[in-house]
């Protein structure tokens, strides 16, 4: 008998789930294509191509609505004699200045043998190095800058744009479509680069319930067999979709969650209670790797809130949380940081979502004061910092709450 045999019960095509899948057509997105379109449209008539700047959270389709645009436009252009267009897309995480982003550049349009060093060169030598290889690219460039908010700096936004008219370039005419997912990027750009590089901007809006609903059904067609998926699954993804974000992406995610929960349950259908199912799953892989990141003082104030928290304490002040921090950072044998330093641990723990925050006003005298409390499972948490939770012990309040991968004595944490 064979070890392996294929899973053939849910899935026709599982890929159509995942995150580099592109679909035919985007769905619920005429406005924004039609905006975005008009403003490619200076390509097919041979004339010097727009910056158009895109914005918007994640997963609300800004890379797939690009791609999609870009493929037709290759495909139009083509029809053309006079175009020669040259498409160069660059995702910018993991670069975080003008001058990783421009060497990187380069390297893409040279060819192996003739590479770059990522250092050591003077900024401006890249740059005309950069000139030099889209010059040589002729006639129409795109180039498209996503996830453009982790540059830092606004040297390259502000040559790019501005190099023919500089003289630096004298063939190619250089279009740059920019993309962030974060919206105060655009607000912290310098006027005069925000002139040019958000000359068309295009605001891709979070996505309601129902969009979400079109999202996956359009999806959920490729990837699953025919009446596999119970009627209340897709518009209970979609709905906790909504409710988190409004992102395509974790909708999707959570659909495809639920369905290989459904597989490995060896089920023939997915159901709500997968979706449910999923979404835990999911939630407890975001707060691992939330809490994971954190440092050792980042733990002692959320465990020290959390013991608040089962308590029934929350919502609590920080000068109530300290005494409990003081306590547990000595049982783990560190020192405590000073009251300020607790704060800021507080705060990015509520960045992360995984403690909230309401600040209260101080009766009549003025002053203000934020009041937390614990938003995640606690369980959960505990699990996903046991290292700390056992250097310092199990505090009384959680003994109950047994650890699954945690092995400790009560101690005087209790
Ligand atoms: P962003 O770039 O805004 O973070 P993406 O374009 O990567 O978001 O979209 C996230 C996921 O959702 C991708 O898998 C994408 O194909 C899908 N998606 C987003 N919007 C739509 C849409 N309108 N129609 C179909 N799929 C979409
Ligand atoms: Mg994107």
């Amino acid at each position: 008998m064979a070890l392996f045999e294929r899973d053939r019960d849910i899935y026709t095509d599982r890929d159509a789930l995942r995150e580099d899948y592109q679909p035919q057509e985007l769905v619920g997105r005429d406005d924004e294509l039609s905006t975005f379109q008009s403003a490619l449209q200076p390509v097919i008539n041979g004339e010097q191509p727009n910056n158009i700047f895109l914005y918007g959270k994640t997963g609300v389709g800004k890379t797939a609505a690009t791609r999609y645009l870009l493929s037709h436009l290759r495909e139009d252009a083509a029809s053309y004699d006079d175009i020669t267009l040259s498409l160069n897309f660059l995702n910018c995480d993991g670069l975080s200045s003008s001058y990783q982003v421009a060497t990187h550049l380069v390297n893409e349009l040279r060819d192996e043998s003739n590479q770059i060093s990522t250092t050591g060169y003077p900024l401006a030598a890249v740059y005309d190095m950069l000139w030099e290889e889209l010059d040589a690219l002729g006639d129409t460039v795109i180039i498209v800058l996503d996830e453009i908010d982790n540059i830092e700096d606004d040297s390259l936004l502000y040559q790019l744009p501005r190099a023919r008219a500089n003289n630096k370039l004298s063939n190619a005419k250089v279009g740059i479509i920019g993309i962030s997912n974060d919206f105060s990027f655009r607000e912290d750009l310098s006027p005069k680069v925000k002139s040019s590089l958000c000359e068309n901007e295009i605001h891709f809006p979070a996505y309601d319930a129902n969009d979400l609903i079109a999202i996956l059904e359009q999806r959920a067609d490729v990837a699953f067999h025919d009446g596999v998926l119970d009627d209340g699954v897709i518009p209970l993804c979609a709905a906790y979709g909504a409710k988190d974000a409004g992102d395509a992406r974790q909708a999707i995610d959570l659909l495809m969650k639920a369905g290989d929960i459904a597989r490995d349950q060896d089920g023939d259908t997915v159901t709500e209670a997968h979706v449910d199912q999923g979404r835990n799953a999911l939630e407890r892989g975001r707060i691992e790797e939330g809490v994971r990141g954190l440092t050792e003082h980042g733990h002692l104030v959320l465990y020290a809130l959390l013991t608040h928290a089962v308590e029934g304490n929350t919502p609590v002040r920080s000068r109530d949380i300290r005494p409990r921090y003081t306590r547990f950072a000595e049982l783990a044998d560190r020192d405590p940081l000073v009251p300020r330093r607790m704060r800021d641990h507080l705060s990015e723990l509520t960045m992360l979502g995984i403690v909230g925050v309401t600040e209260r006003n101080e009766g009549r005298r003025g002053g203000t004061y934020r009041e937390y409390t614990l938003d995640m499972d606690v369980k959960q948490v505990l699990d996903a910092m046991s290292d700390t939770v056992e250097l310092v012990g199990i505090h009384e309040s959680v003994v109950d709450k047994a650890l699954d991968n945690v092995d400790i004595d009560m101690t005087d944490a209790a």
